[in-house]
């Protein structure tokens, strides 16, 4: 796991900077708060709710609010920035989208953790030929006990 962190923080810094390209592109005025926010996303790397992102901001944002915070991401969103995870629970987790991954989700805890694997790009097309649908994107989840939850068992 400290691997995965260790290249994410390596290149965080570009990350950053070409999400704020892409955000001057799209003509998204670039207030701080939306900074702080992207920046938070970037860096965290744990797919934080609405909530969590406002909880680690409200001290440098005290005029921020949650809905604030749910607006930026909604507007990162639509732009395809991050994307937003909903497992059916009230409130969504928001991903930073650098690259096409995979989940592994913790049942005891509901964190959610990257796992890098080859696109299933063969599913896609085997549903197609076998279904005549046109396949738009396919999504897996991988569901267990993260390491946290098996030692305190
Ligand atoms: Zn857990
Ligand atoms: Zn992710």
């Amino acid at each position: 796991m400290h691997e995965h962190h260790d290249h994410n923080h390596d290149h965080s810094h570009d990350e950053l900077k070409e999400a704020v390209e892409r955000l001057k592109t799209s003509g998204i005025r670039i207030t701080p708060q939306r900074h702080a926010v992207l920046e938070f996303l970037i860096h965290a790397q744990t797919h934080p709710t609405a909530d969590d992102i406002y909880k680690a901001l409200e001290g440098k944002f005290p005029n921020m609010s949650v809905a604030t915070v749910y607006n930026n991401l909604r507007v990162f969103r639509e732009i395809g920035l991050v994307k937003e995870l909903t497992y059916g629970d009230a409130s969504s987790r928001f991903d930073y989208n650098t690259s096409k991954h995979y989940h592994v989700i913790c049942e005891s805890c509901g964190k959610i953790v990257d796992f890098h694997y080859p696109s299933l790009d063969e599913v896609e097309a085997l549903a197609e030929t076998v279904t005549g649908f046109d396949v738009s994107h396919h999504r897996m989840e991988i569901y267990g006990t993260c390491p946290d939850c098996k030692t305190k068992h």
